[in-house]
């Protein structure tokens, strides 16, 4: 009986696989090793410009040096050439309007600094504790609240997290730990899997939770020894990955979701609102049916941080909050995302209200 059970399940799993391959584009840039793809990353706002056939006046100096510039093959062959207002490139283009400071806009919108006990742990909600592996990103998104970050004052390797780790396991309050960044999985997977095996040997540690863009830009780096990791830890694995627009999902991207979510680990999704890219009620609608059709789930839609250099990507709540109402009309209850901001000093992130 078991092996009937067996044999049937491997003959799904075998079918999934086979039906994941038959996803994957059959183009040069699936054959480059994700560590290869972020060395052959786009570092320079002329150099995309050119490979999308814009002028190159289009991007400035003085933001790109501030935040360098750092765009995947992968991502920017999503892009459409000639298009200026591309929902992909304005996330990541670095813009004039970055370099002209707006009252209100600051280094640390969130008050990191402060919620900071060790360097590389905050510790903001209860029962959570998010962990800043690294300071590498897989892009660099322009409107992104660690723009700021001192990432110099990150742990950098297994024996630098050692006392963030001691402080989780002398806290049994935290049953959950965020791998967070920067982006985890820009680690190799010998430092990732050490991580993952020391926080899993803390009893009272239950979930570990991953938020990360990497599936979305570098679909390659979701590898079985990757999701080995994962699925070898007692602790629960749940994803959350960061994708702002239904056009950053295409199949290689898919493929690799779908391939973490076949080896039962839940993948959700977090999109940041922002004007340009996604503060359209077509955009959004599409977003999350494109995420459910493949079994993400849409997650948080966050109100944009008011982080110094990301003040043009900002949309009213008022504005947000209409989107909202409109989107919860037309797609499943399942599907809706939930509409939040941080306030500094809360213990929770807090749904955006009238
Ligand atoms: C967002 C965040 C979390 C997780 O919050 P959830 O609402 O559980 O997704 C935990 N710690 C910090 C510091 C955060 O910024
Ligand atoms: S991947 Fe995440 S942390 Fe890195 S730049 Fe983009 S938004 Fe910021």
């Amino acid at each position: 009986m078991d092996e009937i059970l067996t044999t049937n399940r491997q003959s799904v799993r075998a079918h999934q696989e086979a039906a994941s391959r038959e996803l994957q584009p059959a183009d040069a840039a699936a054959e480059v090793s994700w560590q290869q793809a972020m060395r052959l990353a786009v570092r320079d706002s002329a150099e995309l410009c050119r490979r999308l056939k814009l002028p190159e006046s289009l991007g400035n100096t003085a933001a790109a040096e501030s935040f360098p510039v750092f765009v995947p093959l992968e991502f920017l062959s999503r892009m459409q050439a000639g298009d200026r207002s591309d929902p992909l490139l304005k996330q990541v283009l670095a813009a004039s309007e970055e370099v002209s400071p707006v009252e209100g806009f600051v280094a640390d919108p969130l008050a990191e600094a402060s919620a900071s006990t060790l360097p590389g742990l905050l510790h903001k909600y209860p029962g959570r504790a998010l962990l800043v592996t690294t300071g590498a990103c897989a892009i660099h998104c322009r409107y992104c609240f660690r723009r700021h970050f001192p990432y110099d004052e990150v742990p950098k390797g297994a024996a630098a997290w050692q006392p963030a780790v001691d402080r989780i396991a002398a806290d049994d309050s935290i049953q959950e730990v965020l791998l967070s960044g920067g982006d985890p999985l820009t680690l190799v997977d010998p430092l990732l899997a050490r991580l993952v095996a020391s926080l899993d040997a803390i009893p009272h540690v239950r979930r570990i939770r991953v938020h990360t863009r990497l599936p979305i830009v570098i679909p390659q780096r979701i590898t079985q020894s990757l999701i080995e990791i994962f699925r070898s830890a007692r602790a629960t694995t749940w994803f959350v990955v960061h994708c702002n627009h239904a056009a950053e999902l295409d199949s290689a991207t898919l493929a690799s979701l779908g391939r973490l979510i076949d080896a039962g680990i839940p993948v959700l999704n977090q999109a940041v609102l922002l004007r340009g890219v996604n503060d359209s009620l077509e955009a959004l609608e599409r977003l999350s049916l494109r995420l459910v059709d493949h079994r993400i789930q849409p997650y948080y839609l966050h109100q944009l941080d008011r982080v110094a250099g990301a003040a043009h990507f900002e949309v009213s709540e008022a504005t947000g909050l209409r989107l909202v109402e409109q989107l919860r009309g037309r797609i499943p209850g399942y599907a809706m995302p939930q509409y939040v901001r941080e306030i500094p000093h809360q213990a929770s992130k807090l749904p955006v209200v009238y």
